[in-house]
């Protein structure tokens, strides 16, 4: 079944084989099981401005970045666009909320498969639309010295953020590679579109509530269950990947 899909993506992208190099992982819903949270606080934020958003929503536009969601939910709701201003206002409204809930555990099965990839001598990144502050602290307190900073893509280093490519271009360019030289790791129907149009295969996650079919339209290469079954079948996938090389 794996073999099927990178010989599927190497004959549309005219690669000649895959040589992995660099893992992009997204981070909500997929290093860290956090959707459940944002949904709710997009939802309670864009109330308190006044503006519907249902929890469903939060996973469809999951992955743009804060200003993309809430531009998006305003022009639909009072039919103009929000401020710079109130843009921030929002957002850190919904970044309050999220911070006053629970903290979301990392993915069960994260740690187990990174620490693989890493052990494998390949560089584990983070490709996120959050602007979380202390995103950093965060990644390192749950998976010490897997990542690192200069390699990360995160809401302040783009324009256009997700379904644009623009955050994966970066994070390739950023760890200096190819797109035959990267898998991406996704979990949103956004983030997959972003990771298949910056020419990369994409392996989807789907830890949400949304059908397969979402992420597989999307052009996902393969699909798991969760991140835990990701994990198991890790090694299996990274033979495959090998035995497609023929260097
Ligand atoms: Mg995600």
């Amino acid at each position: 079944m794996f073999q099927e899909a990178i010989k599927n993506y190497l004959h549309t992208h005219n690669y000649p084989q895959i040589n992995l190099k660099a893992i992009l992982f997204d981070m909500d819903g997929v290093l860290f099981d956090s959707m459940k949270n944002h949904a709710v606080a997009w939802q309670e934020a864009m109330k308190q401005y006044g503006m519907r958003m249902t929890r469903e929503e939060a996973y469809l536009h999951e992955g743009r970045t804060g200003s993309g969601t809430i531009n998006i939910i305003s022009q639909r709701e009072r039919g103009y666009q929000a401020s710079e201003k109130e843009v921030k206002e929002i957002y850190q409204t919904k970044s309050d909320l999220f911070n006053s809930l629970p903290k979301a555990e990392p993915m069960p099965g994260a740690l187990e498969v990174l620490q693989k990839m890493k052990n494998s001598g390949l560089t584990p990144m983070v490709v996120t639309g959050s602007g979380q502050l202390s995103l950093l602290d965060k990644l390192n307190h749950y998976f010490p010295e897997i990542f690192k900073q200069e390699l990360m893509v995160t809401a302040f280093d783009v324009k256009y953020g997700k379904p644009n490519p623009e955050p994966y271009l970066m994070a390739l360019q950023k760890a200096g590679i190819h797109a035959n030289e990267a898998i991406v790791i996704e979990n949103a129907p956004l983030g997959v579109h972003a990771g298949v149009a910056a020419g990369i295969f994409t392996v989807a996650l789907n830890t949400g509530p949304l059908p397969d079919k979402a992420l597989l339209d999307e052009g996902a290469n393969v699909l798991f269950p969760s991140m835990q079954a990701f994990n198991e079948k890790w090694d299996t996938l990274y033979q495959e990947f090998l035995n497609n090389n023929p260097l």
